[in-house]
Formats: structure tokens, sequence, C-alpha cells
């Protein structure tokens, strides 16, 4: 039996570059597929592909930042495919205000008139920070809110949470990242806890560095050589390599196949070749 046939799959961010590859997997896989994105295109452009594959999908413009818009979303979802039977949370992302631009503190890093300089811990901005907690926390909670009640009690219901890396161990620059990602973590084991009882089984993918849209300042230079950054990635990456789309979606499938994985849940599963395993030495 395919646990996947006729699922409908709801996935936020789904116009972006690791979410479009998870849906394009789980198209494949017979699931049907709502592409919630904040940018209608991304997603229409997706639905187009996964369509012309011959699968089904449907493209819904909706910013996760809001609940009512994630409640239309909803109603969409519901008139064209019914029920959501698993939701994964992928829209995410930094913003570079809430962001060092250096590993660590200098000396330079206070003037000597005792204003912090730019780029520095002390200069980053509150409403930078605020932002990249809404949009990786609260764009996390809101939809989870929204979609739950189509999955109470149904057998094989599951959400799928997108971390990092960074949320085990924060990464040097990222603080506001990180530390939004850690509390993806601690929501996700929260939920399956609390949702257990409903057979809605709550867990997170935690993926490695994969060269995407929002990181690629980050790891390329502009004549496309790797960054020392990327350097020091490749260094500390058992496989030595960054991730590639396509390795999430073997893991997005089993996280959603009840058949296959109905006992987990709590769980942050990191697609990282190696490098959390490994200590650097
Ligand atoms: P991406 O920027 O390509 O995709 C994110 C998508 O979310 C975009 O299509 C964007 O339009 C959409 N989006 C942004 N804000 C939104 C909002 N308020 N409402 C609805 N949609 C919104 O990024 P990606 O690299 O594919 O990342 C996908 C997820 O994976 C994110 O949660 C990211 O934090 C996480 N992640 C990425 C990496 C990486 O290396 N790229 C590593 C670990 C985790």
């Amino acid at each position: 039996m395919n646990w996947l046939q006729n699922k409908v799959i709801v996935i936020t961010g789904g116009g972006g570059v690791l979410c479009s590859t998870i849906a394009k997997g789980l198209a494949q896989r017979g699931a049907k597929i709502a592409l919630l994105n904040r940018t209608f295109e991304k997603a229409e452009k997706v639905a187009y592909e996964i369509i012309a594959n011959g699968g089904e999908a449907l493209a819904v413009a909706c910013d996760v930042l809001s609940k009512e818009a994630c409640i239309q979303a909803k109603e969409k979802v519901n008139s064209v495919f019914g029920p959501c039977d698993m939701l994964i949370n992928g829209a995410g992302g930094n913003d570079p205000r809430g962001s060092t631009a250096r590993e660590t503190w200098e000396p330079g890093d206070i003037d000597p008139e005792g204003e912090p300089k730019d780029g520095s811990f002390l200069s980053l901005d509150p409403d930078g920070i605020e932002a990249v907690f809404k949009l990786n926390f609260m764009g996390t909670v809101i939809p989870t809110q929204v979609f739950i009640p189509d999955m109470l009690n149904r057998e094989g219901s599951s959400i799928i949470n997108i971390s990092s890396m960074g949320a085990f161990a924060p990464m040097t620059k990222g603080f506001a990242y990180c530390a939004a990602k850690a509390a993806v973590n601690n929501i996700t084991q929260w939920l399956a806890v609390h949702y257990a009882p409903a057979q809605i089984r709550v867990n997170a993918i935690a993926p490695g560095f994969f060269s995407t849209e929002q990181n690629k300042h980050l790891l390329w230079n502009i004549d496309g050589s790797p960054t020392k950054r990327t350097e020091q990635i490749i260094a500390h990456t058992p496989m030595k390599r960054l991730g590639k789309p396509e390795d999430l979606v073997g893991i997005a499938a089993w996280l959603c196949d009840y058949s296959a994985s109905g006992f987990v849940t709590g769980a942050v599963i990191p697609v990282d070749g190696g490098f959390m395993a490994y200590s650097g030495v």
C-alpha cells in the first residue's frame, strides 16, 4: 500500500528551493500538494511543474504570519482537496538585521566614543531579531494552529517542521536565526507530546548546509568561488559536500508515511552529511 496516495499535504514556503523539491518528491509518490507561499508566483510555478509531471497541486497565496490568511488558505485547500492530512512548515529564513557581521567579538566592536560598530552584537536591530523570530517561530506556530483541526483523530496525521543545524549548536553570526530554530525544535517536542492522544505525529527535519537563495551570499563569493565559511563547513562535514535539496525528499516521505514511521514522534532528524556527529578531530 502506498500510504501517501491521495493524501493532502500542505507545504508552507512551498515555492522555495528546499520545499519545492520536497513538494515534487511527495507529488511523485501520489500526494496532493497544497503550496502555501507569500509570493504566489513562486508557488504557482511549482504547482505547474507538478501538474505537468502528472501530479496534483494547488498554489495558494498565504503569509504564514497572518492567522486570517492561513484560515483563508485552509478554506481553499479544503474546498479543492478536502481536509489536510499533513503539514510541512517550511516557510522560514534569515534576515541580516539579526546576524552579526563577524564571527566573534573584536576590540573595534565599540568605537572610542562607546558607540557599537555596525555588524557587532551590540548593534543588532531588535526589529530584525524579532522579524527572524516571527518568521521561523510564529510562522510555524500559526499554520499549525490553523491546520491541526483537520488532522485530529485521523490515523497517520503528521506535522513536519523545518529546523536547522544551527538549532543544536548555534552557528557564528546567525544569532536570531539559530535561536529561533532552537525554539522550533522545542515546540516540535511539545506538540508531539500534546497531540499524541489525538494521533498527530510531530517531527522536524534539521537540514545541514544546503546552497540556496537565502544563504548564497554567505556561501559563495561573487566570482562563484566558495567563501571561507563554505570551506570551513566542508572541512567539518565528513561527507565533504553541501546538501542537495533532493537529499530531503526521502526523509520527508518517510515521516509522512504512517506505515513506515508511525511510531516516530517528537524527533528532530539531522540531514547534514555527518556535520553534527563530527567533533572536529
Ligand atoms: P527559500 O527562501 O528558498 O524558501 C522559503 C520560502 O518561504 C520562499 O518561497 C518564501 O517566499 C517563503 N516565505 C517567506 N516568508 C514567508 C511568509 N511569511 N509566508 C509564506 N511564505 C513565506 O529557503 P530554503 O533555503 O528553501 O529554506 C526552506 C526552509 O529550510 C526554511 O525554513 C529555512 O530556514 C530552512 N533551512 C534552510 C537551510 C539551507 O541551507 N538553505 C538549512 C537549514 C534550514
